[in-house]
């Protein structure tokens, strides 16, 4: 294999959420020598506006067919599968998931999932293995990611192969170009919602869609979907998931997505979240026992970067008064879907710095 092509251009990347990390880790991969990431929040923390370390995870893409989102969640799903297979202490796993549907909510011939023949064994269950309230389901091997291992293996992952972190909580995009020596050539922000507060950004198309989680001590031979039932609040978004976490995470038992930045869980939605989830996954508890048998860890919520105009990627030049022209590439709004595109999401990134950056040394020899 040819060797691969190093490039020393100083690159800082704002945020180590999984979007700055993935960024940075392809950032070396490509050859790029000299990547900081500077960032509020590391994989150890636990703050709500962190988005990252409160997701399910699994891979069960949105996109459409033909769409760049389709595009990032094909590239992902390539890389977390190579996890998967070569990397236990990722925290990346295959495991089975079943949907239930209801023919109220869909008929099963108006599924049309574009990545049913990337999932492995994908198959409508028969009748008999249908439950009584269900009308009929899906059966599919997918990815879970477990953040409590992924981010901490990102970062390690990033520290050997010589990214520095540095612990900033910047105001302005412009410190970014002034805090680190020497001045990076570049600036990729991946500051997700915090990226309405950041001066020189300011996006106004961001807000947080909450989503809330039971992790309970429990365990569970694979994961749980379920369409809808008559008691889902349509306000709150509420939807039912079981995502076990092998590695001693427990369960996850989601969840809602609306529009909020609270911080608390709302515990009554978290007692019919905890109802379904032992209905659609009897095997949660022993036999017969309802959510009494389930052992709880923790209430969590998080908050969902949703931009109103899609997710942000791409280049922009900001004019600054104090610095000039500001290079810098955006990766940042991926609502529900950040860590299943994260690794094509980083690729796009990665392409959009190289070009940027040629079209720079191109411009200064045109001026020689
Ligand atoms: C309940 C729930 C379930 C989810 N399930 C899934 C799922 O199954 N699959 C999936 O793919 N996704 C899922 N998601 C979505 C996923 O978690 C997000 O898309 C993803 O975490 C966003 O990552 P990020 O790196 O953009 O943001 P974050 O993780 O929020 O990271 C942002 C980073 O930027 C830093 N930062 C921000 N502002 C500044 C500043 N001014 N100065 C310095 N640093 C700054 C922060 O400190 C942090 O390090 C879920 C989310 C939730 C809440």
């Amino acid at each position: 294999m040819a060797p691969q092509a190093t490039n020393s251009a100083p690159i800082v990347v704002i945020g180590a959420g999984v979007i700055g990390l993935t960024t940075a880790l392809s950032l070396c991969r490509a050859g790029y020598t000299n990547v900081k990431v500077i960032a509020k929040h590391m994989p150890a923390d636990f703050e709500t506006e962190y988005t990252s370390k409160w997701a399910g995870a699994d891979w069960v893409p949105f996109s459409s067919r033909g769409t760049r989102e389709m595009r990032w969640d094909l590239e992902s799903w390539n890389e977390l599968s190579k996890l998967a297979r070569t990397t236990p202490g990722a925290g990346v796993h295959f495991q089975g998931k079943t949907k239930y549907y209801r023919n109220k909510d869909l008929q099963a011939t108006e599924l049309d999932l574009w990545f049913k023949d990337v999932v492995h064994d994908y198959k409508l269950l028969a009748k008999n293995e249908v439950p009584a309230w269900a009308d009929w389901a899906t059966f599919y091997r997918t990815l879970t990611i477990d953040p409590s291992i992924y981010l901490h293996w990102l970062q390690s992952t990033c520290i050997e192969l010589g990214v520095q972190f540095k612990r900033a909580s910047l105001a302005h995009i412009r410190e970014a170009f002034s805090m680190v020596s020497p001045e990076p050539a570049l600036v990729v922000n991946c500051t997700s919602l915090q990226a309405s507060k950041l001066g020189g950004v300011e996006d106004k198309w961001l807000k947080p869609m909450l989503g809330q989680l039971v992790i309970v001590e429990n365990d569970v031979d694979g994961i749980y979907g379920l369409s809808g039932d008559d008691d889902m609040d349509a306000s709150l978004g509420e939807c039912c998931y079981v995502i076990p976490r092998p590695g001693g995470g427990g369960t996850a038992i989601g969840g809602c997505s609306y529009a909020s930045s609270s911080k608390d869980p709302d515990m009554r939605l978290a007692e019919r979240m905890m109802k379904r989830a032992v209905s659609i996954a009897p095997g949660l508890v022993p036999k017969g026992a309802g959510i009494e048998a389930l052992r709880v860890i923790r209430h969590q919520v998080g908050w969902r970067p949703h931009r109103e105009n899609g997710p942000r990627v791409e280049q922009e030049t900001i004019s600054d008064h104090q610095f000039g022209q500001l290079h810098v590439v955006h990766a940042y709004g991926l609502g529900g879907f950040g860590f299943q595109s994260s690794y094509g999401v980083a690729a796009e990134v990665v392409d959009l710095v190289g070009s940027c950056l040629s079209a720079r040394e191109d411009g200064s020899s045109r001026q020689i």
